[in-house]
């Protein structure tokens, strides 16, 4: 993660931020329509990276700490930053996609995770709820409220549900870095943490596990898979704080659109 320093954003950095979260939004939906039975996550990873430069935007993750592309997807038992490769995707898999961009100096930061082919009622409910969490956090971003009322917010749905919340990786502050103070847990005590300010970007990314909580990290250095090899799902959105309603930068609206959900 970045410095300790936060920055609060003016209505110009936002408007720069929301542009660059949205074209996440609409290379994730590109991406949507590709996936099925058969496709790659490196094929994946290419249509990406042509939609992000063919906007005059940079891929956000590719070279970002020796990152090697421009996604991270994490098939089943993988959690986040997953390494996209040549291995088809197969009927009933999983696969988060979470896409980063840089476009005029600013971050947009979003992910999604989607269904290939049919996928079991039992995993299509983890994915449901873990979307819903994510909004109930989302809702938590208004000025006045604490860091911990967002993962309050989530831990309670996802526990609800049984489902294991991972610790170890967090939403971030977002700007001129892709990664800024503070940190976002996805779990927490309602009214603990640094106080909610205008003008904060936060990227708000659940990950939420089918079985327990626990993960570790592969040989790769890179991809984090749960412990007991049951499937996760993770959704992220960038989101600025408001007095009264939080405003949500990124969309999903294009990649549902391509679904028909
Ligand atoms: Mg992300
Ligand atoms: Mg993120």
């Amino acid at each position: 993660m970045g410095g300790q320093t936060i920055y609060y954003k003016t209505e110009e950095e936002i408007d720069l931020i929301r542009e660059s979260s949205l074209l996440v939004g609409k290379t994730l939906a590109e991406v949507a329509r590709a996936i099925k039975p058969g496709v790659s996550t490196l094929q994946l990873d290419k249509i990406a990276e042509i939609c992000i430069r063919d906007h005059g935007a940079e891929p956000g993750f590719l070279g970002y700490n020796g990152f090697p592309n421009s996604l991270c997807t994490s098939v089943n038992a993988q959690v986040v930053h997953g390494i996209p490769n040549d291995i088809p995707l197969q009927e009933g898999d999983i696969v988060s996609v979470d896409c980063g961009v840089k476009m005029n100096g600013y971050y947009g930061d979003s992910a999604y995770t989607f269904a290939v082919g049919e996928i079991s009622p039992e995993v299509k409910q983890l994915l449901k709820v873990t979307k819903e969490s994510l909004q109930l956090g989302l809702e938590q971003a208004i000025a006045g409220n604490r860091i911990g009322d967002i993962g309050f917010a989530i831990q309670e749905h996802a526990e609800k549900h049984g489902y294991g919340v991972v610790r170890e990786l967090v939403g971030h502050g977002l700007g001129r870095s892709l990664h800024e103070a503070p940190e976002v847990p996805n779990y927490g005590k309602r009214g603990s943490g640094i106080r909610l300010r205008e003008g904060l970007v936060l990227a708000i990314e659940p990950m939420i596990n089918l079985g327990q909580r626990n993960v570790k990290q592969l040989k790769d250095g890179w991809t984090i898979i749960t412990a007991d090899k049951l499937p996760s799902a993770h959704f992220e959105h960038d989101v600025v704080v408001r007095n009264g309603k939080a405003e949500v930068l990124s969309s999903f609206a294009m990649i549902e659109e391509v679904l028909g959900v």
